[in-house]
């Protein structure tokens, strides 16, 4: 017999858990503050990315690490405030990034990630949200011979290791390839097997309709606090209280924020990015990154996005886009970027923790309370995987990958 569950935060992680609970027969309620996918899922640069097998470790060569404490560059960016908040998980990450941890980190890390084109692709199929998805893969792109000759050598013992269909492209193929590059380049790797997405909020929003044309229930609520039954859990929220048996945190960045009561500590940290939509009539055919700058371009429905690489500050601290400008700079020397949106840029957390891997199962001293969340810098490709696994656990069926590598046990006190 089918549960009541409430899955809290309509993001493509709680989201996608939703709908795989519904799908398994459990009375479900999605509550979110805002409409689903309008947080960190609506701003990301919307890549599915099959090709990301291996999180991204602490930075370990002196140079890189001297580049970032010096300023130097625009991929990284800190707040001296936020690092003395933030210090124990930064150690702790650089910990888990010594080179046979990461790999240890990586086998768990990759077993997620060979699985999301197929999870994104069932939920696509089932939502008819297909013309929101481009399958032509994305490119990393680099300006000097030697920085594109490695990444070469780590492209193809990615794809020996992991299946990733990645290819080589020299400056010639990728002149070809992407005609609208103003510069002649050193080479790219084609990630080919790499979905990107037209529109990610878009993307939350039609599995979410989906979620309900399944008989699922949206709620547009803030949970205010979490409060154990002796059977089951009742939610004070922003309209009304509400009680169910079992109840999903997959609240990204805020996840913690309703733990705190219940006594979990789990050592969050956030890498926090910035989004900019131009309107130039930029000849791209798919999304690049310029690897040797740190950020990316991506076709959206609204424009070319630029997307920036991490800002180590807290979550609730003001914005500060110091990373646009030289970025937007960077950009024009690539390809015709045009004029930036007048709308502010956006901003966005992605939740991470000190191993680089999620906490998804069950919440160490509670039954019947499930966490999901802390899926860093892939939570968009990672939603479904991540949705799946955690509706076959609540439903007590067998799991199509093992969760013992992402319990909670590992981190909470
Ligand atoms: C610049 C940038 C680029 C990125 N690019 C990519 C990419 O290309 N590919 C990729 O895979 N990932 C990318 N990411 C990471 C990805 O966006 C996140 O990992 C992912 O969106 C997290 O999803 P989520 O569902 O866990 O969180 P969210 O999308 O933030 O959803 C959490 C939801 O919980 C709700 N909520 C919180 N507290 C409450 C409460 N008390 N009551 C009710 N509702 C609540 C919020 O309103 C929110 O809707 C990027 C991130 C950034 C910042």
């Amino acid at each position: 017999m089918g549960k009541s569950c409430v899955v809290i935060g309509a993001g493509m992680v709680g989201t996608s858990t939703a709908l795989h609970l519904r799908q398994r027969g459990h009375e479900v309620v999605l509550i979110d503050r805002s409409e689903p996918g309008q947080q960190t899922s609506f701003g990301n640069a919307g890549l599915i990315q099959r090709e990301a097998a291996e999180p991204y470790p602490f930075p370990r060569e002196l140079g890189k690490i001297w580049q970032v404490a010096s300023g130097q560059g625009f991929d990284i960016a800190w707040r001296a405030s936020a690092l003395l908040h933030v210090l124990p998980q930064l150690l702790a990450y650089a910990w888990h990034s010594q080179p046979q941890r990461h790999a240890r980190v990586a086998s768990h890390y990759g077993a997620l990630i060979a699985a999301c084109i197929t999870e994104h692709d069932a939920l696509v199929r089932s939502a008819g949200a297909q013309d929101l998805i481009d399958t032509r893969g994305y490119r990393k792109i680099y300006r000097t011979a030697p920085a594109f000759e490695q990444a070469a050598r780590d492209a193809e013992r990615l794809a020996r290791t992991w299946g990733i269909d990645n290819r080589v492209e020299d400056g010639a193929e990728l002149a070809r390839r992407e005609p609208g590059l103003k510069q002649r380049l050193a080479g790219a790797i084609h990630h080919a097997s790499t979905w990107s997405v037209r529109d990610p909020g878009a993307l939350v929003q039609a599995y979410a309709a989906d979620f309900v044309a399944q008989g699922g229930q949206l709620m547009r609520a803030e949970v205010q606090a979490l409060e154990p039954q002796l059977k089951g859990w009742n939610l004070r929220t922003s309209q009304g209280p509400l009680s169910a048996q079992d109840v999903v945190v997959a609240q990204g960045p805020w996840s913690q924020d309703l733990l705190a009561a219940l006594g979990y500590r789990f050592p969050m940290f956030v890498k926090r990015g910035y989004h900019q939509h131009y309107d130039g009539a930029h000849g791209l055919n798919g999304p690049v990154f310029d690897a040797q700058k740190g950020y990316l371009l991506v076709p959206m429905r609204a424009g070319l996005r630029l997307t920036t690489g991490a800002e180590l500050a807290l979550r609730d601290d003001a914005p500060q886009p110091t990373q646009l400008a030289p970025a937007q700079a960077c950009a024009r020397t690539l390809v015709e970027l045009g004029q930036p949106s007048p709308l502010a840029p956006w901003m966005g957390s992605r939740p991470c923790m000190p191993d680089m891997l999620p906490v998804m199962g069950p919440a160490p001293h509670h039954s019947g309370l499930w966490l999901n969340f802390g899926h860093g810098h892939q939570g968009f490709t990672l939603g479904p995987v991540a949705g799946r696994l955690l509706a076959e656990m609540i439903s007590d069926q067998p799991c199509f990958l093992d969760p013992a590598p992402y319990a909670a046990t590992r981190l909470a006190s």
